[in-house]
């Protein structure tokens, strides 16, 4: 693990990459109480070449900085962590599977540990950084995942923490998606009122057709209640890059067009696409999946579930596209606008 500490006095200490083992804590530190705890999710793919490399890290060392910043942490020098992260990588490069889907999980994390119950911003912090090999993610993939749209719990709001990563923001959703998981159902399709907002803890995409044959591709857009997805973000220029002839997406016709669109989606409009054949793919997006595919939605205002059209393998062909295209950049087999980092 990766680890450094910076206290009031003497700001940042002197990181050290040193054994996996527990943390010591003043049980008063702030972490435990008021929850200034922030952290982020990335990935070190083998390269053809047998090098580790990671996907867009500056988007995840900003992403850090701004959620320290919501919390009051103290700032930190996202280049200098980028250069610490790779020297863990490198490290531990071992540990990443060398098998297709396969991957070394990065958990940068940053806690408050201000060893004082006044409620006032941490003054002290722990960065540290663990990794974990993983492969993967949802083992239903084959006939996409089931949700329940939920709208008596809130994930995020306008004027909340929705779009930061913040470890406040996901134990509120675990009552819930036990609850949904007690109904059978895999994830929850967070609502806020009648919008579609996010899948568990995935940005969302809806692929529904044109009377010419073109495709909309629809997103919600980033109005704080959504966690700005690096992901989300690669899928929204991989789709504009198809379109404009730029770099196509494997398995896409070039002739198929793809418009997107950073807007509200709405559940009655999911129910309307889908009543009129329209509806073609829904699929959640992020590092731990990349793209994973939505088989069928239950909600509580609708007679009948919205059970999307099925695909051998799950996906359909704009999500495959995406997911193929992600794999074959994150890998380091395609280059796509220098996204993909090699750790030396
Ligand atoms: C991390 C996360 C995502 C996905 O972000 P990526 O940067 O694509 O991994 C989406 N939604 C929530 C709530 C998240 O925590």
């Amino acid at each position: 693990m990766l680890i450094v500490n910076y206290d009031p006095e003497h700001g940042w200490g002197t990181p050290e990459i040193k054994p996996y083992a527990p943390l010591v804590l003043d049980p008063m530190s702030s972490c435990f109480q008021y929850c200034p705890n922030v952290f982020e999710g990335m990935k070190a793919y083998l390269g053809p070449d047998g090098e580790p490399r990671l996907f867009r890290p500056q988007k995840n060392m900003e992403r850090l900085a701004r959620s320290a910043e919501r919390v009051a942490l103290p700032p930190f020098d996202g280049d200098a962590l980028l250069v610490l992260i790779k020297r863990l990588v490198e490290i531990e490069k071992r540990w990443i599977p060398n098998k297709p889907g396969y991957s070394l999980y990065l958990r940068p994390t940053m806690i408050g540990t201000r060893p004082a119950l006044g409620v006032a911003a941490s003054d002290a912090a722990c960065l540290y950084v663990v990794v974990t090999p993983t492969g993967p993610y949802f083992k239903s993939k084959a006939r996409g995942i089931s949700l329940l749209a939920v709208s008596e719990s809130v994930r995020a709001w306008p004027g909340g923490t929705g779009g930061h990563k913040l470890g406040l923001n996901y134990a509120p959703g675990f009552a819930p998606q036990r609850e949904a998981a007690k109904k059978g159902y895999e994830q929850i399709l967070w609502l806020f009122g009648d919008r579609i907002t996010e899948v568990g803890a995935m940005n969302v995409f809806a692929i529904v057709k044109r009377a010419d044959g073109a495709l909309d591709a629809f997103t919600p857009p980033l109005d704080g209640t959504i966690l700005p997805g690096v992901t989300r973000s690669s899928v929204l220029s991989l789709l504009d890059a198809h379109t404009k002839g730029k770099s196509l997406l494997p398995g896409v016709p070039a002739s198929q067009k793809i418009y997107t669109h950073e807007i509200p989606i709405t559940m009655s409009e999911i129910k309307v696409w889908s009543d009129e054949g329209k509806l073609l793919e829904i699929f959640g997006v992020g590092t731990a999946v990349a793209v994973a595919p939505v088989g069928r939605i239950g909600y509580q205002g609708w007679d009948e579930e919205v059970v999307l059209p099925q695909h051998d393998g799950g996906l359909g062909p704009v999500g495959k596209g995406l997911f193929d295209h992600l794999m074959d950049i994150q890998s380091g087999k395609v280059d796509f606008e220098g996204w993909s980092v090699p750790v030396v």
